[in-house]
């Protein structure tokens, strides 16, 4: 992808978010007025207001007039929206519940600040920078889809094809079903050179081809921007609150990023616990065995990539196809 298609892409998740954004206002909305319809009313009487203000102005003489008149309106929607206020909080309703909620304050999710000439944001530069450097680091989407697969590479004896012609239909029926997978997550499992980062490729291929807002990393890469979190150094790069927000995560080669006390683990932990509890998809692949994963990780970090519930698992096994 160029420069210019990954900020075109990007525009997009954006005007994504912002219908979400809309979405979720209406639905807090109508929480609100279905538990207090006075909050209703007195939302009706604000938007009348300013029309009546206006009517009454043009039809009244003299300035004086027209100023105890506005002075007038002003304080009755003041009061209007103290008494929202108080009703929000007997209800139980956060003070914000009828005002939008953005990801990025800045720019409202536009992805834009400034007036003209407006320039990006930093959170859609920070997005921009990271898709460019993922990018970078692995292979071409080009090579690397469902239609480039090609079975004959693939030894028939021990059933090697057939398994991995069923991983292979696994992964595409999740890429052509994402957001309403079967299982939220995937986990490819075995030794290297069985295809694993390949399928997953496809999987990012399809899935950003159909429209979806999908990062994809390697775990080295991923290491990098927890240390950069950690340190400190992340300013605006926002690297590891983009892995965390990503709708589709794709991380390869589990297992081969450093060891480092207080970052792996503890980060790691965050990274899926948070994915997990906001229902986002991952995808890993990896080279350990669920019981290395255990050992390395430990069980509050194994247990979130292994639940049965929400993970499928596809183990691969068979001849390294680098080596054929
Ligand atoms: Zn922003």
């Amino acid at each position: 992808m160029t420069r210019s298609e990954h900020i075109r892409a990007l525009l997009e998740e954006y005007a994504q978010r912002r219908a979400e954004n809309e979405a979720d206002l209406r639905r807090r909305t109508d929480a609100a007025f279905g538990k207090a319809p006075e909050i209703a009313r007195l939302r009706a009487d604000n938007a009348g207001l300013a029309l009546d203000a206006m009517r009454s102005i043009l039809t009244q003489q003299g300035a004086e007039q027209r100023a105890a008149l506005a002075a007038e309106m002003k304080r009755r929607g003041q009061a209007n929206n103290a008494r929202i206020r108080e009703l929000l909080a007997l209800n139980g309703f956060p003070v914000d519940q009828l005002e939008p909620r953005y990801r990025c304050d800045k720019c409202r999710d536009t992805g834009y600040v400034g007036d003209a000439p407006s320039r990006f944001c930093d959170c859609f530069e920070a997005r921009l920078r990271l898709r460019l450097h993922e990018d970078g680091s692995m292979a071409g989407v080009k090579e690397q889809n469902f239609d480039a697969f090609d079975e004959n590479r693939i030894p028939e004896d021990d059933g090697q094809r057939a398994r991995t012609l069923k991983a292979r239909q696994v992964c595409e029926d999740y890429a052509n079903a994402f957001p309403n997978t079967k299982y939220r997550n995937l986990l490819l499992t075995g030794p290297g050179g069985l295809g694993k980062t390949f399928l997953l490729n496809c999987i990012f291929e399809r899935v950003t081809e159909r429209g979806g807002s999908a990062v994809r990393i390697t775990a080295f890469r991923m290491f990098e921007a927890m240390r950069q979190q950690h340190v400190g150094n992340d300013g605006d790069f926002a690297g590891f609150s983009s892995l965390i927000e990503a709708p589709l995560l794709l991380i390869d080669d589990l297992g081969t990023e450093p060891m480092m006390r207080n970052i792996t683990v503890e980060y790691l932990f965050t990274l899926l616990n948070e994915r997990g509890a906001a229902r986002r998809h991952t995808v890993i692949a990896t080279n350990l065995t669920p019981v290395e994963l255990k050992e390395r990780y430990g069980e509050r970090v194994a247990s979130r990539l292994l639940d049965r519930s929400a993970c499928g698992k596809i183990s691969f096994t068979g001849k390294d196809l680098r080596s054929l």
